[in-house]
């Protein structure tokens, strides 16, 4: 077989060669440990925690030795295409703090160019295009070298003629595929080809697999060390009937062209790591470093059992319920890096105050069997990260949230600027600074006693106060209540009313003679400050009554006494 002829015959109007792009993409020439990674996803309008776990490590492997980390987008299947999806990663990716050097960008950002694919986006950097339906010339020049070499042959079998071989497989207990004497097409002659080519019988090209079952390859991986597999018997389509690659040969093609020095993928991907080693050696090319994520699992809580998050069971998967809620990205991200790395969280203990990117991140730290993702962790994480953070960031966060989210908790945010710094404020620096921050949502109801608007009463009255004792407590209250008492004169004067009304000041002599007392210097306490705040538990009294200022206090307790 004449293989030269049979790829011009497929190819004609392909001219140019791999080594042409070769000298197109020529090697990047960055300094030594300066590394080129890639998130390359497919832009199904779905963003999830694994695409903001993954691009954290391409972000964090690239940055930290100075190399560059590119975005690709993998729209090579029409059917999972969402028109939109690429400037809303980008947003998304963005917020949480990763940015990329160069490929798939917004149409606004600066010296980006247009892509054809879609109008809101384009892309920059010097080795694309960086979308891969825009790349059919260079998959096909790579492909036509195959064929030429006699590596690759093109296969006209039907869905029904591959659905009967998996049928026949499958009863006979052989394994599924197109192998041996079931890649039919694998040994057509020149003149079948082109008679069938000629009747417009439409065509795929699947790579001529030389593998032997029995041998094994080894291949690096950045967390497992040495990876050893089974080579590859199938002979798997590289390029569709809509002349675009399946994923197996754009990865190849578009790693060694973009200059990858780190493949960082899920683990779904291991299973095909045989072929991709096969289709490199083929084309003649050096393997990149793999680095395979494992898969973010959660505790199901209705089987106490570890299992993948989906989807469909688990709204936390998706990256827009973080920003919805109103997760600082800083927290998030932050989270991320303590179950990436197994030595992060003993790094943050160490260092509280250090900017996260000057933990160095080494793959080999993580985990290569399953990360547990567990909300409740996150939300600790979050009151640490929120904890460092200064009341204004922590205003401006919420403004910029509520502007998004919430129309009526962004006017009472940005009408009230001067409370709520104060009202941040509590409790915060020094030794032990409070930690009930937790997101954007959280805080607002944890701060909304502040408001006329959003106050409720969610506590119950102390059981041990009678409504008649707790309208005299409130009465005398707010006849004796100064602004200008300091935090001990004012709380003096509760005790005062606690041992007129027959209460005892020392919870320990209430516990000590229950018949004594009605009850204690707490239960009366408990009526002004469920009165003021419609909670039994809030942060220090005297210093929301302070930042409230008079006139609120006052209406507060009256509104109690007459309820
Ligand atoms: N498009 C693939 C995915 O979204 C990318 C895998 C890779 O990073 O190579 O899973």
């Amino acid at each position: 077989m004449d293989y030269k002829k049979l790829a011009e015959l497929l190819f004609a109007d392909i001219k140019k060669t791999p080594q042409d792009y070769e000298a197109e993409y020529p090697k990047r020439g960055l300094s030594e440990g300066a590394l080129v990674t890639r998130l390359a996803p497919s832009p199904t309008g779905f963003i999830h925690l694994g695409n903001l776990y993954g691009a954290l490590v391409d972000e964090r492997l690239a940055h930290q030795g100075g190399g560059v980390c590119y975005l690709r987008i993998e729209d090579t299947d029409e059917k999972r295409e969402v028109e939109g999806a690429v400037p809303v990663l980008l947003d998304v990716l963005s917020y949480f703090g990763i940015e990329f050097d160069e490929g798939a960008c917004k149409a606004d950002k600066p010296g980006c160019r247009p892509s054809s694919v879609e109008p809101s986006a384009g892309e920059t950097g010097a080795y694309g295009p960086y979308w891969q339906s825009m790349r059919s010339e260079i998959y096909k020049a790579c492909v036509k070298q195959l064929v030429a070499e006699g590596k690759a042959y093109p296969c006209f079998m039907s869905e029904e003629e591959i659905a009967a071989i998996r049928e026949e497989q499958s009863a006979n207990k052989i394994d599924p595929g197109i192998y041996g004497k079931y890649a039919k097409h694998r040994d057509l002659s020149f003149e079948e080809v082109e008679q069938r080519i000629k009747e417009g019988q439409p065509w795929v090209v699947r790579f001529r697999s030389e593998g032997d079952p029995s041998r094994y390859f080894t291949a690096k991986d950045a967390i497992r060390g040495d990876l050893s597999m089974p080579e590859n018997i199938q002979d798997v389509v590289i390029l569709k009937k809509n002349d675009l690659p399946t994923y197996h040969f754009a990865h190849v093609v578009d790693d060694h062209f973009m200059r990858t020095d780190i493949v960082v993928r899920g683990e779904e991907w291991m299973a095909s790591l045989p072929i991709h080693v096969q289709l490199f050696e083929a084309m003649g090319w050096e393997l990149p470093l793999y680095c395979h994520t494992t898969s973010l699992m959660k505790i199901d809580e209705a089987t106490g059992q570890k299992r993948k998050l989906s989807k469909r069971k688990d709204p936390e998967l998706g990256l827009s319920f973080y920003k919805e809620l109103g997760y600082f990205p800083e927290a998030v991200r932050e989270y991320l890096m303590t179950i990436l790395c197994s030595d992060f969280e003993e790094w943050r203990i160490a260092n509280p105050e250090t900017d996260y990117n000057e933990f160095v991140f080494s793959p080999e730290k993580m985990s290569d069997s399953g990360t547990l993702f567990d909300i409740n962790k996150l939300n600790d994480v979050s009151k640490d990260v929120l904890a460092r953070k200064s009341a204004e960031e922590i205003y401006d966060f919420m403004l910029g949230w509520a502007k998004e989210f919430d129309q009526e908790k962004y006017a009472l945010i940005a009408e009230n600027r001067d409370m709520l710094l104060k009202v941040f404020d509590i409790d915060r620096g020094g030794e032990k600074p409070r930690k009930d921050l937790v997101y954007a949502q959280q805080i607002f109801a944890f701060i909304k006693y502040f408001f006329d608007e959003t106050f409720e009463y969610e506590s119950e009255w102390p059981a041990e106060v009678s409504a008649e004792d707790r309208k005299e407590i409130l009465r005398r209250y707010i006849e004796g209540y100064d602004p200008a008492d300091d935090n001990s004169a004012w709380f003096e004067k509760i005790r005062g009313i606690t041992a007129d009304l027959g209460y005892a000041v020392k919870p320990k002599d209430h516990k000590k003679n229950p018949d004594s007392y009605k009850g204690h210097v707490g239960h009366v306490s408990g009526v002004i400050r469920i009165a003021i705040t419609g909670r039994a538990n809030s942060p220090d009294l005297w210093t929301i009554q302070q930042i409230m200022g008079q006139k609120m206090v006052k209406a507060r307790i009256e509104r109690a006494a007459n309820a």
